[in-house]
């Protein structure tokens, strides 16, 4: 029976769209969909040929191992054995099917297996003649790919020469691929050339690495991974996988040092689950797990589809890029007037939730990206990292598109003017009366490091506002359970709790109040020292700002704008209704500890016996230091617990930073010094 003309339609379709991509992807360098919407499309194609065998053709994109046409740039090589690609699994019910596949295949054996990284890169042949490196070639079709010889030879992690006893013939596969350092550097460098920035490093290193002139492909700094032999002549024999990464790496060879091998499908569940919690911790990325069949010979049984192999698997990450409409660009106006542009998205599953806005940070990086509404997108959101607009994708711009001004009114009610002043980067409402700002300081004040009233969401400031209730935050202190109740959805339980949460808060401590002014720059740790110093707020008020300057964690930048706060007649008027209001302007919760880590940054990571992360960050602050999230070189010491962020540790060691395990962090807070 002949498919219905939709499913042959479709299936043709769906090929030439694929066909279409892989050229923009492995031929171009330049893709145009994210790597999640290509595999959608690849998905498709796959169901209706499942559902109608009889459209499965040879050249079907299902059946071939990607790719664009090769390059006239680089002479064609023709691979000894075909480089493969990979089935995938998206999902655990996909990775236990496979190992079911193999089970049925392989009745009554013991299966073990090599649970590998799966490196975003780009495969690559190695050959080794004599000892002496040779050849480097693309994966192409798998058959026949580009000769990249000189542009592998820049890769400093390959051996230029193998040593005593090298095979007649090695030639080595695995993954060429830009490290995430490389990558920050080489868009520095972009965006100083006033160029346009690579969305990822899988991108800029197949681009890196395709360029004519290999000194371009040198300044890029690729490394590469190895993980499968490929031809060997008069080289020794192995049975399995794992002993085949042991002579590569005693060859020289880069192996990666994360490559475990496992007796179960169990195992191999929880090393993808560990690797997709920790995956930003790699100095390079990485897109899933690669499990593998260790044994050699059980690989031999179960053999090869027309474009991979039976005996491996792809375990993929959910992903954390994708494109889409990005369908206009506004801007939010926050409490202290700063106008943050950002993107309002066609929303989009990525890194776990749905995005529909992604911050564009200020007029300069929307120029920088040159993002455009109408435009087509890559949304990145990676971890905890809030969601980005990478870049456009410049081939599907709509004509006659221009590049997006910044407005120049403000878009509350009043219009009131935005001005970016010479030499910051931050456009700003100046209108004292913008009712946005009044909004977001209220918010602000209500927030949990500030005053701390529960129950006072964004939702409910906004229809406050709107009744005209509130002019000031200290408005709140004026608000009476009847008044709330003529709002509508105000049940009388949840104004009583309101009321209550708002006159509990009368005697928060200085620095919580302190914060809650919404002065800029001074935040938590600043008002917390302040408090520390001054006691009350009158004091602070009215002291110098020199003195302000001087207080440990505050500077000048946040003693100037504290002294201009509090000069102007509003802020006193405000300062006023919140001491009517019984406010309590001095009391200090402050520690009693010696403050011997000011001005020193202690970075914890991993875990640590006896303190919580929360428990060793506070007794860090409470003897004046800082504990920031990341290291850089002005860091006073890393404390390292059991299972560490490697990326920390790494930089720790790059930069020389003393690096103290627990006991060493018990010395430092009783005493303020680094352990001889
Ligand atoms: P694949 O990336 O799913 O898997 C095969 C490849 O994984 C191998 O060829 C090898 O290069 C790599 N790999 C990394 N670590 C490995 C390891 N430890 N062991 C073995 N192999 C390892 O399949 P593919 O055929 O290379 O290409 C499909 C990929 O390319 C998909 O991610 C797809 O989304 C992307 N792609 C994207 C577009 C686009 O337009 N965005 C177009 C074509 C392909």
């Amino acid at each position: 029976m002949s498919a219905e003309p939709s499913a042959t339609a479709e299936v043709e379709r769906l090929r030439a769209e694929i066909g279409y991509h892989n050229q923009r992807y492995y031929g171009d360098d330049a893709p145009e969909i994210s790597d999640a919407d290509y595999d959608l499309l690849v998905r498709r194609l796959r169901a209706l040929e499942d559902a109608h065998p009889e459209l499965v053709v040879e050249d079907s994109p299902t059946q071939q191992v990607g790719a664009g046409a090769l390059s006239a740039a680089f002479a064609p090589v023709v691979h000894r054995s075909p480089m493969t690609s990979l089935d995938n699994a998206m999902t655990v019910e996909e990775l236990r099917a496979w190992g079911e596949r193999v089970a049925r295949a392989l009745p009554d054996h013991d299966v073990p297996l090599v649970c590998e990284l799966k490196i975003d890169g780009l495969a690559m042949s190695v050959r080794y003649e004599r000892g002496v490196y040779t050849q480097a070639a693309t994966r192409g079709d798998g058959r026949v790919g580009e000769d990249v010889t000189a542009n592998v030879a820049t890769v400093r992690a390959l051996p230029e020469r193998l040593g005593d006893g090298a095979p007649e013939v090695l030639e080595v596969r695995g993954e060429v691929y830009m490290p995430r350092a490389s990558f920050e550097a080489l868009n520095e460098r972009m965006a100083e050339a006033g160029k346009p920035r690579f969305a990822n490093p899988r991108n800029a290193g197949a681009g890196s690495l395709r360029q004519k002139d290999p000194a371009v492909t040198a300044s890029r700094q690729l490394s590469m991974w190895c993980y499968q032999l490929g031809e060997v002549v008069g080289g020794p024999d192995f049975a399995t996988h794992h002993e085949t990464f042991e002579y590569l790496a005693g060859l020289g060879f880069p192996v990666n040092p994360e490559i475990r091998v496992v007796c179960s499908l169990a195992e191999v569940e929880a090393f993808c689950a560990h690797w997709q919690e920790h995956r930003h911790d790699l100095p390079y990325e990485i897109d899933g797990v690669v499990v593998k069949l260790d044994d050699l010979s059980q690989r031999a049984a179960l053999g090869f589809t027309s474009r991979a192999p039976r005996w491996a698997i792809a375990v993929k990450f959910p992903p954390e890029e994708r494109t889409t409409l990005l369908r206009d660009i506004q801007v939010s106006v926050g409490r202290t007037g700063r106008a943050t542009p950002f993107a309002v998205l066609e929303p989009v599953f990525v890194g776990g939730s749905t995005v529909g806005m992604a911050t564009l940070h200020n007029e300069d990086q929307v120029r920088l990206k040159d993002v455009r509404p109408g435009d087509t997108v890559i949304v990145r959101k990676a971890g905890d990292v809030i969601p980005e607009v990478v870049a456009p994708v410049l081939a599907l711009r709509p004509p006659g598109s221009q590049p997006w001004e910044f407005p120049h009114r403000c878009p509350c009610p009043v219009q009131s003017e935005l001005v970016r002043a010479e030499g910051e980067a931050d456009t700003r409402c100046v209108e004292v009366a913008c009712p946005f700002q009044l909004e977001q300081r209220i918010i602000y004040f209500a927030s949990r490091q500030a005053m701390d009233i529960e129950g006072l969401g964004d939702q409910r400031v906004a229809q406050m506002c709107e009744a005209g209730l509130l002019t000031d935050p200290a408005d709140l202190y004026a608000l009476t359970e009847e008044r709330l109740l003529t709002l509508p959805k105000f049940a009388s339980v949840s104004a009583a709790n309101l009321m209550a949460a708002i006159r509990g808060s009368v005697s928060r401590p200085l620095p919580k109040l302190l914060t809650a002014l919404g002065i800029r720059g001074l935040g938590p740790s600043a008002s917390e020292s302040l408090s520390r110093a001054f006691g009350t707020l009158d004091a602070i008020m009215n002291a110098g700002e020199h003195d302000l300057a001087t207080t440990p964690g505050v500077g000048p930048v946040i003693a100037a704008s504290i002294h201009r706060w509090f000069a102007v007649d509003a802020n006193r008027a405000f300062i006023d209704k919140l001491r009517a209001a019984g406010v309590d302007f001095g009391r200090v919760e402050v520690s009693r500890l010696p403050q011997n880590l000011v001005g020193k940054a202690i970075v914890v990571t991993g875990t640590l016996d006896g303190f919580s992360r929360e428990q060793a960050e506070a007794a860090i602050k409470d003897r004046g230091g800082k504990s920031p999230g990341s290291v850089s070189a002005k860091t006073t010491a890393v404390v390292v617990g059991a299972d560490p962020g490697a990326s920390k540790l790494n930089k720790a060691t790059d930069l020389g930073v003393p690096v103290l395990d627990e006991a060493g962090f018990r010395h430092l807070l009783d005493t303020g010094e680094l352990p001889g």
